[in-house]
C-alpha cells in the first residue's frame, strides 16, 4: 500500500496528478480491468475485433474529421507543437483515428464490413466545475464497410447489452436521424429560419454556432436555447426517401428485438461526422421509470418538479447518458478517402458506468485477487522463496508476499492486516525438508506440505 494516500503528507505545491486526471487504484482498477474483458468478450461474440490505436493523433485527423466548430474539437481539444513542429493533438474520441487506421491500413481489400474494438483513455479539457475527468475511458466499436439498417441496429443492441449484462436497469434509447448530405441542407435551412425568428431568445454562443454549425443549437445546456430547441422543426419531415426508409428499418428491428426507445427530434450529439441514425443510451432514474411511455418522451418526468423549473428540464434531466453514437458515411472522405465509405459506431462512458445505479462488477480474469500470503524466515528460506513462488505460478495461484523482510512477526502483522485466508510459512526447517506449511487464518489449522506436491494440494483445498 502506497503512503501517498495520506492526505497529511500533501504538501502544498507538491506534485500532483493534473487537474481531471486521477490515479486507478486498488478495487477502482479491478472495475475497469472487469468492465472492459466483459464488454471486450461480448463484442468478441458479436464479431468483433480489437485494435488500438495511438493516443495521439496528428491534429487533422480531429479537426477534418469531428470538425473544427464542434466543442469537442474546438474548445476541448489538447493539442500541441512537438520539437519537430508537427502538429498533434491527445485523442478526444475514438472514431476518427479507426477511420484512420481502416484508410492507411487499406482495410477496404479486406471482407467488408470490418467491425472493430477499442478501450482506453480519451481526453478533453472540459470545465472543471462541471465534475468532468478530464481524462475518462471509453469502450467502443464500429464497424466500417456496411450501409445497412440491420448493422446501425447491431451497434444499438450491442451498447444495450453490453450495459446490461453489467447490472444497469431501466436502460432506453433515445434515437433521431439527422438525415445525409443531400437532404440535410433543406433541414438546416428551416432550422436557421426558425431561429432567426428567435434570434433574441438564444444564447451569446448559440448566435455564433448558428452561423457556423446551426445543428449545435440543439443541443446547447442554456435553458432558454433548450426550450426553443424543443418547439424546433422536426427533421423527419425533412428527410430525403432513402434516409427516411433506413431510419425506418432500423426502429423495425429495435422493436423486433424488444429494445425500448424514443424517438427525439433534438438528438444531434455534436459530431460533425454523423449522418443518419444517432443515438443515445440512456439509464432512467427512479423516480421518472414509472411513466415510461413513447409519447411524454420529450418532456418526461415534469410533474414531479414545480412547473418553472421542470419546463427547463428536459427529457435529458432525469436521465443517465452512458453511451451512444451513430453513422458516420462521409467521415472517411474528410480524412482523404476518394469515397465514402458507410459505417456505423458507439462508445461507452466507462467512467459513468462504474459509478451508475446497479452496476455489479465482472470480476476480472486476467486480475486474480490472491488467497495465499508468503512467508519465510531465515537466509535458507530466502534462498528457496522463488520456488515456492514459481511453483505457483505454475499451477496459476497468485500469492502476496514480503520477501524483503525477515521477521515472522511483521509477516504475520502483513497477513492478518490485508485478511488473507490462507498463509504459506516456509521456515528453516521446511527449507530443508523441502516442504512448506500451509496454514488456514481462519481455522488455525495447518498441515505441511512437499513443495513439489503444493500446487496439487492448494488447487485442492484453497
Ligand atoms: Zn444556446
Ligand atoms: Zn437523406
Amino acid at each position: 500500500m502506497s503512503k501517498k494516500n495520506s492526505s497529511k503528507e500533501k504538501k502544498p505545491g507538491a506534485l500532483l496528478s493534473p487537474k481531471g486526471m486521477r490515479d486507478i487504484l486498488h478495487e477502482d482498477f479491478l472495475s475497469y480491468q472487469g468492465f472492459f474483458e466483459k464488454a471486450a468478450e461480448i463484442a468478441l461474440y458479436y464479431g468483433f475485433k480489437p485494435i488500438e490505436t495511438p493516443i495521439l493523433e496528428k491534429e487533422g485527423v480531429f479537426t477534418s474529421g469531428v470538425g473544427l466548430e464542434t466543442d469537442i474539437v474546438g474548445k476541448e481539444m489538447y493539442s500541441f507543437s512537438t520539437k519537430g513542429k508537427d502538429r498533434l493533438a491527445l485523442r478526444p474520441e475514438g472514431t476518427a483515428g479507426i477511420m484512420r487506421a481502416y484508410l492507411e491500413h487499406g482495410m477496404h481489400s479486406l471482407p467488408q464490413p470490418v467491425m472493430l474494438y477499442y478501450y482506453g483513455p480519451f481526453f478533453r479539457h472540459e470545465k472543471p466545475q462541471k465534475g468532468r475527468a478530464r481524462e475518462f475511458f471509453q469502450f467502443g466499436f464500429e464497424t466500417i464497410g456496411a450501409a445497412e439498417p440491420i448493422i446501425d441496429a447491431l451497434t444499438i443492441k450491442l451498447t444495450h447489452l453490453i450495459l446490461e449484462e453489467v447490472g444497469i436497469k431501466n436502460l432506453t434509447i433515445l434515437i433521431n436521424s439527422i438525415g445525409d448530405s443531400r437532404c440535410r441542407p433543406n433541414y438546416i435551412r428551416e432550422l436557421t429560419a426558425y431561429y432567426r425568428k428567435h434570434i433574441n431568445k438564444i444564447c451569446a454562443h448559440c448566435r455564433m454556432r448558428l452561423k457556423k454549425n446551426p445543428l449545435r443549437l440543439l443541443d446547447c445546456k442554456e435553458a432558454a436555447c433548450k426550450e426553443l430547441a424543443e418547439k424546433s422543426p422536426d427533421i423527419m419531415g425533412f428527410l430525403c426517401e432513402d434516409c427516411r426508409e433506413h431510419f425506418k428499418e432500423v426502429l423495425e428491428y429495435l422493436e423486433i428485438m424488444q429494445i425500448p426507445y424514443f424517438l427525439k427530434h433534438t438528438l444531434v450529439r455534436g459530431i460533425d461526422y454523423y449522418t443518419r441514425t444517432v443515438f443515445e443510451v440512456v439509464s432512467e432514474q427512479e423516480e421518472s421509470s414509472a411513466e415510461n411511455t413513447k409519447e411524454n418522451t420529450e418532456t418526461k418526468n415534469t410533474e414531479t418538479k414545480p412547473s418553472r423549473e421542470s419546463k427547463e428540464k428536459t427529457s435529458a434531466e432525469p436521465m443517465l447518458s452512458l453511451g451512444g453514437g451513430g453513422r458516420y458515411d462521409h467521415l472517411a472522405r474528410a480524412l482523404g478517402s476518394r469515397r465514402d465509405i458507410p459505417a456505423v459506431g458507439s462508445a461507452i462512458g466507462v467512467d459513468r458506468v462504474l459509478s451508475a445505479p446497479g452496476y455489479s462488477m465482472p470480476r476480472p480474469r486476467i486480475v486474480k485477487k490472491p488467497k495465499i500470503y508468503f512467508i519465510q524466515i531465515g537466509t535458507g528460506a530466502k534462498l528457496k522463496s522463488f520456488t515456492v513462488i514459481e511453483a505457483l505460478r505454475k499451477v496459476r495461484i497468485p500469492l502476496m508476499h514480503s520477501i524483503n523482510k525477515d521477521k515472522l512477526s511483521v509477516q504475520l502483522g502483513i497477513a492478518e492486516r490485508i485478511g488473507i485466508p490462507y498463509i504459506i510459512i516456509l521456515g528453516q526447517k521446511e527449507a530443508n525438508e523441502n516442504a512448506v506449511i500451509v496454514r488456514n487464518m481462519k481455522t488455525r489449522s495447518q498441515e505441511t506440505v512437499p513443495i513439489d506436491k503444493l500446487g496439487d494440494y492448494l488447487k485442492k483445498h484453497v
